[in-house]
């Protein structure tokens, strides 16, 4: 890892035959003396693939997404072809942020060059340009998770996304002693805001458990439920383990209550295909910024009865029918939920990404990351003191790990070293790293743009790293 221009690991010659090189004092010694620690690896294109001999040739390494070529792929984010101090960029960070094709951050210079203004307010050339393409984004938006363009409501981000339903929509519906249901799974953008409802109007959290492969306990879940219940969130896949919750039978169970529900599809909006009529869902909320969009756009995607049943969040202009001193009636959803201002070229430019993704197909990009994340875990449960955390049956886009005697960030650190980004931490999801006895752990998360060989060379250098001196 670098602090500032740095290396700051090392072999220390006083560690027993079974430790490893440590992070310490990097000021001690100069650039050259680090770069000499650094493990060499193999080349990129030297890793072998670590996959049974009874697998075709074809299939070992696939090497296009719905017959587009990876490499061309990989050819429209300019950002992977950087090197990290001479090591090819291998990004596995995608959890916490994806990276932008060059026709995202065309649409974006386009847009302000071309088409900015001020929109649903002057009747320009400009302005009707921007209105109407901040309406197509609506537009596309809501045909990718198969909803219409009015229960689309744009945000900054999940966050706020899920802090509007709290505030705008279940709040109202609190007294004291009612329940919200949760999961332990959830990040923690899904547990705060329902907490401070809950806090403010004497209600409760339930919390479904899971067990130690990381799934939902589903008979368990069931039992939460009672004439107490007043919502549900969960989040679709966690972001600390990747496993994929039964969306649909968890919907289905809330529904049998009474009770609407939240999913947080942060996690699943680049891996899966969404469709949030198939699912039945009442609310989703997902981050531009995870599926190849800017940051600082979001969605609440919401069913218009129940958005239209909800209050206004934030007051202000573009969101009213009609102001006098005396009263102030307001728009429909989802106009009532966006006060100000928006995130034009935000919108503009997540349309842009989500073109991108309908263009490869979302069941081909689930299907080769499905591949992907299987070859990780293939080759990753050979690494000697590798240990997963959590083990679910479905999993998508992230794993997590802990090595034997080694901590998160030294290994985090040895990575990024080697040009590999991983994030080490508790992933903003405390309870189910405490659930699991560890305060953090290592997380390496894909996107469609990774390649097998990038995840060979991770179970490689890992191989190497955990190995005795
Ligand atoms: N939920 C989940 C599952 C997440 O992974 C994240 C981001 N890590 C969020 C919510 C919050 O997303 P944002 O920071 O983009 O609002």
């Amino acid at each position: 890892m670098n602090s500032g221009n740095h290396f700051v690991w090392e072999y220390q010659p006083n560690l027993s035959s079974d430790s490893r090189p440590l992070p310490i004092d990097a000021s001690k010694h100069t650039t050259e003396e680090k770069l000499s620690f650094v493990p060499q690896i193999l080349a990129l294109e030297e890793v072998p693939a670590f996959l049974p001999d009874d697998i075709q040739p074809s299939e070992r390494l696939p090497m296009s997404i719905g017959g587009i070529g990876i490499d061309q792929i990989r050819a429209d984010f300019p950002i992977l072809k950087r090197t990290v101090d001479g090591n090819p960029l291998i990004y596995f960070d995608n959890a916490a942020t994806t990276q932008r094709p060059v026709q995202v951050i065309n649409r974006i210079s386009y847009y302000y060059l071309h088409e900015n203004a001020n929109v649903h307010r002057s009747g320009h050339t400009l302005a009707r340009c921007s209105s109407s393409q901040f309406e197509a984004a609506r537009e596309k938006v809501s045909a990718f998770i198969g909803a219409a363009p009015n229960e689309i409501v744009f945000t900054r981000g999940a966050t706020e996304s899920i802090n509007l339903c709290a505030q705008a929509y279940v709040k109202q519906l609190l007294n004291p002693g009612d329940e919200i249901i949760l999961t332990l799974l959830e990040h923690h953008s899904n547990i705060v805001p329902w907490q401070v409802i809950a806090e403010e109007k004497g209600a409760h959290l339930r919390v479904a458990t899971v067990d130690q492969t990381g799934q939902i306990d589903m008979a368990e879940y069931a039992k939460l439920f009672n004439n107490r219940t007043r919502f549900a969130s969960f989040t679709y896949v966690s972001n600390a383990l990747g496993t994929v919750l039964p969306a649909q039978e968890m919907i289905a169970i809330a529904h049998q209550n009474g009770v609407s529900v939240l999913i947080d599809a942060a996690q699943a909006v680049s891996h899966i295909p969404i469709n949030v009529y198939e699912l039945d869902v009442d609310f989703l909320a997902f981050s531009g910024h995870k599926c190849l969009g800017p940051t600082g756009i979001g969605v609440l995607y919401g069913k218009s009865a129940l958005m239209n049943a909800a209050r206004p969040y934030q007051v202000g202009g573009s969101m009213i029918a009609d102001v006098t001193f005396e009263r102030t009636f307001f728009h429909k959803s989802p106009q009532k939920f966006e006060a100000g201002t928006p995130n034009i070229v935000g919108a503009v430019g997540l349309a842009a990404a989500l073109n991108y993704l309908t263009d490869i197909g979302m069941d081909n990009i689930a299907a080769y990351e499905h591949k992907l994340i299987e070859y990780a875990t293939d080759t990753l449960s050979t690494v000697p003191g590798l240990r997963f955390v959590g083990m679910p049956t479905r999993r998508v886009g992230a794993l997590s790990f802990v090595l034997d005697s080694h901590s998160n960030d030294n290994v985090a650190e040895f990575l990024a070293g080697i040009g590999i980004g991983v994030r080490a931490g508790h992933h903003c999801a405390q309870p189910i790293m405490r659930h699991f006895g560890l305060e953090a752990t290592v997380r390496p998360s894909f996107a469609f743009y990774n390649t097998f060989r990038e995840v060979a060379k991770m179970g490689e250098a890992l191989r190497y790293y955990s190995k005795p001196l």
